[in-house]
């Protein structure tokens, strides 16, 4: 167990999705993740009461942390003081711009034990930042993680893989029980490393035309594409792209919805 530093004295806030982690050993795993190296740029989401911050600080000297809960920034900045240097910022991580943290040089590297009630916004929130970032370790609920990395074919392959595939590599490391956190959470955590594909690399013509096509698909997973896709293009589209019409979202690449965005986007 960690020791809590005396000023904590605020219960876990639900609406904050606040569940702190303190299992030792799960603690160090992340850092062991994370490994970082001199001159990295750590930046970590909800702090909280420092579960990971301190060992992070300990191991690393510095870091950058978003929390938007008044009441811990006190106690967390109190307390860092014997670890390292702490840079606190006092904001909701979707207003915070990623970019903007990198100063114009070299990429952040993100951290965290995501509120899990916000886990997609702050994931597409730091994909509208990818280049900014060099990769991200995040705690998020089991079964978000199993649909992010999922292939088609899995019942859990959808949106949320498709989306994220296209950016980054997904990795997920290890599975974390209720019983690591106070309170513990109803539903099992699992820890994942995303790391951004290069800009050049990603080949979406038009990111919003990707997103829509993506959308449609698997708004409604039952249907065929050439009935799911119907507001966006018609059957000979689809087959143009090299892909069944017949066949649905769930059974199609990630390069397949890629190649379809791209042709959609070149024949408007
Ligand atoms: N990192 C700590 C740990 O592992 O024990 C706390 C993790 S707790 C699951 C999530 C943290 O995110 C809380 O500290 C919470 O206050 C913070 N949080 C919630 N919503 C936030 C937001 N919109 N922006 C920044 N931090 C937020």
């Amino acid at each position: 167990m960690t020791t809590r530093p005396h000023a904590f004295t605020e219960p876990a806030k639900k609406h904050l999705g606040q569940h702190f982690l303190h299992e030792r050993g799960i603690i160090s795993k992340i850092v062991q993740a994370v490994d970082p190296k001199p001159g990295d740029h750590l930046v970590e989401i909800g702090p909280g009461q420092g579960a990971i911050t301190f060992p992070l600080l300990d191991r690393h000297g510095e870091l950058t942390v978003i929390e938007f809960d008044r009441d811990l920034i006190f106690p967390l900045t109190e307390a860092a003081r014997a670890h390292g240097t702490l840079e606190v910022i006092h904001r909701d991580v979707l207003s915070v711009d990623f970019t903007a943290l990198t100063g114009g040089e070299g990429q952040i590297r993100l951290v965290g034990n995501l509120p899990y009630n916000l886990s997609s916004p702050i994931l597409f929130h730091a994909l509208e930042h990818a280049a900014a970032i060099r990769d991200m370790h995040f705690m998020l609920q089991k079964e978000v993680v199993d649909r992010m990395a999922a292939g088609p074919g899995s019942k859990v392959y959808g949106r949320l893989s498709v989306m994220l595939q296209a950016y980054c590599h997904v990795t997920p490391l290890f599975n974390v029980p209720p019983g690591a956190f106070r309170p513990p959470p109803k539903v099992d955590s699992a820890v994942v490393r995303l790391v951004p594909r290069a800009p050049e690399t990603i080949g979406i013509a038009d990111p919003e035309k990707y997103s829509a096509v993506v959308r449609d698909a698997f708004g409604q997973r039952r249907k065929t594409l050439r009935n799911a896709l119907s507001k966006l293009c018609d059957a000979a589209a689809i087959e143009a792209a090299g892909i069944r019409p017949d066949a649905r979202a769930e059974q199609i690449e990630v390069a397949d919805f890629l190649r379809l965005a791209n042709h959609l986007a070149a024949s408007q």
